[in-house]
């Protein structure tokens, strides 16, 4: 069956984001609902999801409701999660851990996880430089 958006309650439709990538999004506001687990479907490794969680903060409790728990019958309201250095706020179910993702949030992720891969390679020259 399939979820509801939590802002605009338009059914999510598995949607080819690119080639060979598909995931659960509102057509309406373009939004992306990443289950449990798939955050590394818009990584290009593991130790990316790694080092980006790593800087995500708990923020205060979201307004949106989690839609894979409201299937459920289990009425939840997702966390917002605050990244450290960025202007970014992504909803979080504690329940399920679920992401929803707003239209301009996905690209914004790949760019932190591309800036964190950039600047681990920086720091590893730098401390080749060093020795
Ligand atoms: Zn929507
Ligand atoms: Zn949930």
């Amino acid at each position: 069956m399939a979820l509801n958006c939590p802002k605009c309650k338009s059914q999510l439709n598995e949607f080819e984001i690119e080639p060979g990538l598909y995931l659960d999004r509102c057509e309406d506001c373009k939004g992306t609902w990443l289950g449990k687990g798939e955050l590394v479907m818009i990584a290009t490794s593991r130790d990316d999801v790694r080092k980006f969680q790593k800087e995500l903060v708990v923020g205060k409790a979201g307004t949106l409701p989690c839609p894979a728990c409201a299937q459920d019958g289990k009425a939840q309201t997702m966390l917002e999660l605050k990244h450290g250095a960025e202007e970014l706020t992504i909803d979080y179910c504690k329940t399920c851990f679920g992401l929803w993702l707003d239209k301009s949030e996905l690209p914004a992720i790949r760019t932190i996880m591309k800036q964190l891969r950039v600047k681990e390679k920086l720091g590893r020259l730098r401390s080749l430089r060093t020795v």
